[in-house]
């Protein structure tokens, strides 16, 4: 059985109840943990506020060689770590040593940052002197939710820990494994008990007392807009200060003179990476229409070749989707959007066999002509189908793709370097990629705009998300006048 991680062992639920993870590929259970509850997020908060004596003291360059330890046990235990994310998650197993991997890079990108971490100074006047200290916020929580269970949680570790904070972190009740054992080997880094502590347990009651401990100063939070809006306003009541990564429908436009083969491909993993559950995914496709149906066909061919499986089998491309529920929902937005007049240029259906019959498989959908209003496009899809709408000319893709209440990724394809900065300055989103695949750097800040969310993780700016800038002004002897305050 699993177990929580706090101040610094392996422990048991306080209620001594447990929950069974299942394998969504199988239906077999994989494991079980504690169902955490409010008290365990208490003695996790209390053990992270005792250990923030000592952490937020400690030198950056120490923290960043503990870090760097931390590194070298993941890349360690990488084998073990991505067969058990891809038995609880249902992910290829290509798909979870990429993540396991991306956790690394994150948690090396910041503890790499830990010798050129500053503040600044200010001359104010002759003999004043103003100094701007980072200070880290104290207790952090993060919630994680289960598509990328595991580098989504480094987005958070590194900057917290390395900025001098401790942690008490959540992952979601359903991709629990490999999130707390990644912890625990954290901790064998040789960091003080307390500093990283991880209890699971259900979002309403784990994920609510991280919202409310009132000695929790910062949550950071990655999980659907419904969910950030609630813990924006929890959060609210001691103004705690909140990074908020949400949900997204990013547009892909391909103009008439882009790469089609590159384009195409780009297509392809943008949307059937992860299964479709990334927040970063091409989940509305908009297609010049002087080669709209070249490029339907090219991608059509592509898509029917993505070998659907259990993640554990090395061959597989297209794992399941994670639940039941996850699997209908993206199955009700076909069939609506098909109502609406779309055409189905492959998939709509659950694949058939042995092989299939105990997990949530769904073929890779492609939908052609797609009404703009249906709920595929207007809501977020988070599953394997994609919507294609063709457009007249850029002007028409881009008012398209801002029609949104989303602003997370968005991409534009073509040769023609005018299109592509017109396209990156008024698409409302965090982040266009030009000619590209999606791709996250953690060299470069990341962070919806509109209802994708608030603040931002990666880049040094996520750094500043983990401070508190505060103001030190040092008066000598020759300044002693008076002057007047705000
Ligand atoms: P979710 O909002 O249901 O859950 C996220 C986390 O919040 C889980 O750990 C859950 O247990 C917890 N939670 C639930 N109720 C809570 C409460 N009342 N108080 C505190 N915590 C609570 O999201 P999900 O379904 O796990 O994840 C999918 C969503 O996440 C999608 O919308 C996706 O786009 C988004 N996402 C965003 C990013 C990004 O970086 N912008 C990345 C990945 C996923």
């Amino acid at each position: 059985m699993a177990k929580m991680f706090v101040a610094g062992e392996l422990r048991d639920s306080k209620s001594g109840e447990v929950t069974e993870i299942r394998n969504p590929a199988t239906g077999e259970v994989v494991d079980t943990v504690p169902k955490g509850n409010a008290d365990d997020v208490r003695d996790a908060v209390a053990a992270a506020d005792e250990a923030l004596k000592v952490w937020s003291r400690t030198a950056p360059a120490k923290r960043g060689e503990l870090m760097q330890e931390a590194v070298r046990l993941i890349r360690e235990n990488e084998k073990e770590l991505s067969t058990t994310l891809t038995k609880e998650q249902g992910k290829p197993i290509r798909e979870s040593i990429l993540e396991i991997r991306r956790f690394a890079h994150t948690l090396e990108h910041y503890a790499g940052m830990a010798k050129t971490l500053r503040g600044g100074y200010v001359n104010l006047d002759d003999g004043r002197y103003g100094f701007i200290l980072k200070k880290p916020m104290g207790v952090v929580g993060a919630i994680v939710p289960w598509n990328f269970p595991v580098s989504l949680m480094g987005n958070k570790i590194g900057p917290a820990l390395l900025a001098g904070n401790t942690m008490v972190i959540k992952p979601a009740g359903t991709t629990p494994l490999t999130a707390s054992r990644c912890v625990e080997l954290i901790h064998q880094a040789g960091l003080a008990k307390g500093v990283i502590n991880i209890i699971t347990g259900p979002g309403g009651v784990v994920g609510e007392e991280i919202l409310q401990n009132s000695k929790i100063r910062k949550i950071g939070f990655t999980g659907e807009t419904g969910t950030g809006k609630h813990v924006m306003e929890v959060a609210s009541k001691e103004v705690k200060r909140v990074t908020l990564e949400l949900g997204g429908s990013d547009p892909m436009i391909v103009c008439d003179d882009a790469d089609l083969d590159r384009a195409v491909s780009a297509a392809s993993v943008g949307r059937f990476f992860n299964c479709g559950q990334a927040c970063l995914a091409v989940k509305r496709l908009y297609l010049f229409e002087k080669i709209a149906d070249t490029f339907m066909e090219r991608l059509t061919e592509k898509v029917n070749k993505l070998r659907i499986g259990n993640g554990l089998k090395r061959e597989t491309l297209l794992g399941p989707l994670h639940t039941k529920g996850q699997r209908e929902e993206v199955e009700e937005m076909v069939e609506e959007a098909v109502k609406r007049g779309a055409k189905v240029l492959t998939g709509r259906n659950r694949p058939k066999g042995p092989e299939y019959d105990q997990g949530y498989f769904l073929q890779p959908t492609l939908l052609a002509d797609v009404d703009p209003d249906a709920r595929i496009v207007v809501e977020e899809c988070f599953g394997p189908a994609l919507p294609i709408l063709r457009v007249k000319d850029l002007d028409h893709a881009i008012a398209q793709a801002n029609r949104s209440v989303f602003g997370l990724g968005s991409s534009v394809w073509t040769r023609d370097i005018d299109k592509a900065m017109k396209a990156a300055e008024r698409i409302d989103a965090g982040y266009t990629w030009v000619n590209s695949a999606q791709i996250i750097y953690d060299e470069l800040p990341f962070g919806g705009v509109k209802q994708s969310g608030l603040g931002k993780e990666h880049g040094n700016e996520a750094i500043d998300y983990y401070t508190e800038a505060k103001s030190v002004v040092v008066a000598t002897e020759k300044t002693s006048e008076v002057v007047g305050g705000e």
